[in-house]
């Protein structure tokens, strides 16, 4: 990804794709002082953009820095890049972080903070799932406690253990991993937040340990609207037996069906199906 034409948005000047670079010393590469968005643009506007950028400020915040762009900075230069890349349809990237500077220990107060925005097209997030449905596997790590860790920020640190737990996904022919949390309750993918369907109506991890998705707050939404009860709960491993539909919520994942997760098999029904479209309808509108 670094070697392209194109345009990034680093520190509010527009730069070409290649020299958008940091140093080596910068403190989120050490200490992962580093929160991020990922967004998506429909036929040329962000679906929630604004709801991005505070998130982003949000989760700065969490990791006790502040970002000196507000949210309706951060929402032109989201506008700005796509503009500069020509994209209508494309994935967004902002990401904020702590930068080299004063100090190279695991403080950082007096280091600059930096923020830039890149674009990209970026198609289904996990490939033909969308038709078959994906099938998951179960992590070995765990959703950690909010006495652990800023679970409500996204945060890249929380990414850690997500691209440890999707390799190993990858390398037993899954698209991802499913996470427990700290308390064995399902909890969420390593990109996305995860529903369940039984008997017509919808459960959901309560997002109590984890990030609580735009897409899920949108999902949940929609579901309601059109009279489908949604419980947001905790959720014992041992009940994927007993749930007939499964979907994954994330921007980039959209709304994605999950065929099968380890032995635990799913239809790709009708209400999936719905909420699929439905939601494909209102990014679009
Ligand atoms: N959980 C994790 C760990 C994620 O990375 C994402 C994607 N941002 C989500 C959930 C879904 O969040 P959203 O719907 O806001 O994209």
């Amino acid at each position: 990804y670094d070697d392209r034409d194109g345009k990034i948005w680093l520190d509010g000047k527009l730069v070409d794709w290649r020299a958008a670079k940091v140093h080596i010393l910068t403190h989120a590469l050490h200490y992962a002082s580093s929160v991020f968005e990922g967004e998506r643009c429909y036929g040329g506007k962000i679906f929630l953009g604004h709801e991005h950028s505070k998130r982003l400020r949000f989760s700065a915040s969490e990791l006790d820095f502040e970002i000196p762009y507000t949210a309706e900075d951060i929402d032109a230069a989201k506008d700005a890049v796509l503009q500069a890349n020509g994209f209508t349809d494309a994935y967004v990237r902002a990401v904020a972080w702590r930068g080299a500077g004063q100090e190279m220990g695991v403080a950082s107060s007096r280091n600059p903070v930096h923020l830039a925005v890149a674009a990209w097209e970026w198609g289904n997030y996990y490939g033909d799932a969308k038709l078959k449905g994906a099938k998951l596997d179960i992590a070995r790590w765990k959703r950690p406690s909010p006495e652990t860790a800023p679970v409500h920020a996204k945060a890249a640190g929380l990414y850690m253990i997500c691209t440890m737990s999707k390799h190993e996904a990858e390398a037993r022919g899954c698209s991802d991993a499913l996470f427990m949390d700290h308390r064995g309750y399902v909890a969420e993918a390593t990109g996305a937040n995860i529903f369940f369907v039984k008997d017509g109506e919808v459960h959901t991890p309560l997002a109590d340990c984890f990030l609580n998705g735009l897409t899920r707050q949108t999902v949940i939404k929609l579901l309601t609207e059109k009279g489908i009860a949604v419980h947001e709960r905790h959720i014992m491993p041992e009940e994927l037996d007993g749930f007939e539909q499964c979907w994954l919520t994330g921007t980039a994942a959209e709304v994605t069906p999950v065929g099968q997760i380890r032995d635990y098999r799913f239809e790709v029904g009708a209400l999936t199906l719905d909420i699929m479209d439905t939601y494909e309808k209102l990014v679009r509108s």
